[in-house]
């Protein structure tokens, strides 16, 4: 049985006390009771005040990184069980700004979900291709390959992740995929994913992500292959998320 859609707020690095607070302040307001699950995957050092925003509604609180290594000697890292100390739901790993800027490798990625999944966090791992690799013919070999590392990595416990399917040529460049393009992507990665969890590959949320906003997100989120958004510059927008929202729900 399918789960219910997920739309997760990706903030990136944006945001501020007051701005945050009259953010959630409008989305709670505007919610009422979605029958999609929703996240907001905010900068870590927000994660006290969101988290308290967010106490006793059904929204929930996300990371947009986290580190493989448990605790030690890494400047600049937040660790898994920082995470768990702010109730901390899901976390982003893998996604293309931080596999090209600080170049994150598969293997990586794939240490973070298990890092994650090990504390009961639900990571949601990011893949896509570039354009150059889309044109040259390698969407498929590229997210293939980067969701095979995470299934290498876990295997066992391969049914509690969350797929996004991002382009990297739609992520903040108002270029969305068609639906018949992020359609076809997410009905292979279903494919491998059925290859390598056959029962559970139904339940396994893959989203997609790349300049979803208040307008497209009706149609793609109506795929049968789409279990829901990630949402970049939309999710800063109040009104805009809602739509989304209620798009899904
Ligand atoms: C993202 O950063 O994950 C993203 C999808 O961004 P945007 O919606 O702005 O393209």
């Amino acid at each position: 049985m399918r789960k219910k859609q997920l739309i997760a707020g990706n903030w990136k690095m944006n945001g501020g006390l007051a701005a945050n607070q009259i953010l959630i302040d409008a989305l709670l307001q505007g919610m009422g009771s979605p029958a999609c699950d929703v996240a907001l995957c905010v900068p870590a050092p927000y994660f006290s005040q969101v988290q308290a925003l967010l106490s006793g509604t059904s929204t929930a609180l996300g990371a947009q990184d986290v580190s493989a290594q448990l605790q030690g000697a890494f400047t600049g890292e937040q660790s898994v069980s920082m995470l768990c100390d702010f109730g901390v739901r899901y976390a982003i790993v893998g996604h293309s700004e931080r596999r090209q800027l600080h170049g994150e490798t598969d293997e990586l990625v794939a240490a973070k979900a298990s890092a994650v999944l090990g504390k009961g966090i639900t990571p949601i791992v990011c893949v896509g291709e570039t354009l150059a690799q889309r044109e040259a013919g390698h969407t498929e070999a590229v997210v293939k390959h980067q969701l095979a590392a995470v299934i290498h990595a876990n295997g066992h416990c391969i049914s509690e992740i969350v797929v996004a399917y991002e382009p990297v040529w739609a992520i903040g460049t108002g270029v969305t995929a068609s639906p018949d393009q992020a359609q076809a992507v997410h009905a292979m990665l279903r494919a491998q994913l059925r290859h390598a969890a056959s029962e559970h590959a139904n339940d396994i949320r893959i989203i997609y992500g790349g300049s979803m906003n208040a307008a497209n997100a009706g149609e793609l989120l109506a795929q049968a292959d789409i279990d829901g958004g990630l949402i970049g510059g939309a999710s800063l927008k109040a009104p805009d998320f809602l739509k989304i929202i209620a798009a899904a729900c």
